[in-house]
């Protein structure tokens, strides 16, 4: 139980760390980030991946749609044509 608590404090530092060099900490702490695909507003509990989405950065919560959703995404069966 240790463990999984300090793990999870790292997970946290580290998507802190992230959504501010990005310039969304403050939008997330005022809850005014929402998923890319569900348009849910996004907390520390449903926060799942940021993801860069023409040229602007995109945030999904952790629906198992918007997972399935968010790895059609960074996947697109286009590249399979380069
Ligand atoms: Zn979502």
């Amino acid at each position: 139980m240790v463990q999984k608590h300090s793990l999870k404090a790292v997970f946290d530092d580290d998507l802190e760390g992230l959504l501010q060099s990005l310039g969304l900490l403050g939008d997330f702490k005022s809850q005014r980030i929402r998923c890319a695909f569900c348009g849910d507003v996004i907390l520390w509990e449903n926060l799942y991946s940021v993801f860069p989405d023409s040229g602007s950065v995109k945030v999904s919560c952790s629906k198992p749609s918007c997972v399935k959703a968010l790895a059609e995404r960074l996947a697109p069966p286009a590249l399979q044509d380069v």
